[in-house]
């Protein structure tokens, strides 16, 4: 018996993947800090094709401008909260404010932006049968030291701390449930150029503070620690994150950790010897102490952080000096 039926069509997504060797690639929040740089990692290689959904909350054009109009690129203004069709094989999930003053701005926002947002990438790669990563963060672990846990705790971190352990969640449900293909990479404070100038984040604090030549200010009690990345090393782990093999989470940071104390005089050393530094107020629930263990990174990504604090910082003091319009004396 013979069949006259004609085999059926490739949908477009199998067409892109067995005939095209291009690899589209979706970034969310890619107009944002480290967006920007993962996406212009990814334009370096000729066979990507990057699409960048953002909503300008934070981020902007201009930290994409050198593509735009490029061929292998495009920019959709476009909230997360709202559903998107595009066919892609890779989604890079990082829409979402990262700086305390802005995710408490709006905490509801922040909060439908961590859900509805990651519950729409995920029905995305589902329906296009892409990998997702979701840039989660080292604030999942909340603040360690305290113990037994009083509750003077305000809860006033909590739309984007649980904003990102439902999105965490979301992402395994996905996976378990959907079989969809996912990595969750667990970010530590990342600093470099193109920071927003006033997102009132230490490091960008303290160097914009330091060209202006005004005391940098020191949340006390100043003793506490955070450890930073450079985001070209940041950019690195993420990309080997989604080609590699392991769902995570994995914490991504470098493991450099420092006072706050101790940073101040290191920004002051390097950018203007003679400014002052004062304590000032801290606001409620600063954790403590962080601290990336790096361990999984090594062994399952090869992967460790390259830029020194003190290599990073005079990179984006040339950033800030160009943004601020301060030439150097
Ligand atoms: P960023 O604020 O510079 O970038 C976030 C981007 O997401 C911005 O371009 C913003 O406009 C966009 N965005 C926000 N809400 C959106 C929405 N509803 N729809 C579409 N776009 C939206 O922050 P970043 O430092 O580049 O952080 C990127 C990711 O990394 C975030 O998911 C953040 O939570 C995570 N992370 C960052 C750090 C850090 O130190 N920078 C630490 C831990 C985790
Ligand atoms: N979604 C989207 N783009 C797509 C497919 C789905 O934004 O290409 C959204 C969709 O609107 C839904 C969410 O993702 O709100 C979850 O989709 P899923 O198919 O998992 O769930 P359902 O649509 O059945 O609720
Ligand atoms: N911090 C500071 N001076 C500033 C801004 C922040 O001493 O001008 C401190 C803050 O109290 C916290 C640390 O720096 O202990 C990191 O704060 P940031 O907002 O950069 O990041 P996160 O708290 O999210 O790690």
């Amino acid at each position: 018996k013979t069949t006259s039926k004609p085999p059926p069509l490739p949908s477009p997504l199998r067409f892109s993947k067995f005939y095209q060797s291009n690899m589209r690639i979706l970034v969310t929040g890619g107009a944002g800090f480290i967006g920007s740089h993962l996406v212009d990692k990814l334009m370096e290689n000729e066979k990507n094709e990057v699409i960048v959904a953002d909503n300008y909350f934070t981020g902007s054009k201009d930290n994409l401008r050198k593509w735009i109009g490029h061929p292998r690129f495009e920019l959709i203004r476009h909230d997360v909260t709202q559903p998107l069709l595009v066919e892609v094989d890779q989604i890079y999930h990082l829409a979402c404010p990262a700086s305390p003053i802005f995710y408490k701005y709006n905490p509801v926002k922040t909060i439908k932006t961590n859900v509805i947002g990651t519950l729409n990438m995920l029905g995305l790669a589902k329906r296009v049968g892409a990998r997702i990563l979701l840039t989660s963060t080292s604030e999942v672990y909340g603040d360690p030291l305290i113990h037994p846990q009083p509750e003077t705790y305000w809860g006033v971190r909590s739309c984007y701390d649980e904003g990102k352990r439902v999105a965490e969640t979301l992402m395994f449900d996905y996976h378990r449930q959907h079989g969809i293909e996912i990595r969750i990479a667990r970010i530590f404070n990342t600093y470099g150029p193109r920071m927003n100038i006033d997102d009132g984040r230490v490091v960008s604090n303290f160097i914009a503070q330091a060209l202006r030549g005004e005391p940098l200010t020191v949340q006390k009690p100043g003793t506490q620690t955070r450890s930073f990345c450079y985001v070209s090393d940041m950019v690195d782990g993420l990309i080997r994150l989604m080609e590699g093999e392991h769902t995570g989470p994995i914490n991504i940071g470098n493991p450099g950790e420092f006072t706050m104390v101790e940073l101040a005089e290191t920004v002051k050393e390097l950018i203007k010897p003679d400014v002052e530094i004062n304590m000032v107020e801290n606001t409620p629930d600063d954790p403590r102490q962080r601290k990336p263990d790096i361990t999984k990174a090594k062994e399952l990504l090869g992967w460790e952080p390259k830029v020194k604090l003190r290599d990073g910082l005079p990179l984006m003091e040339e950033d800030f000096r160009l943004r601020l319009g301060i030439s150097k004396e």
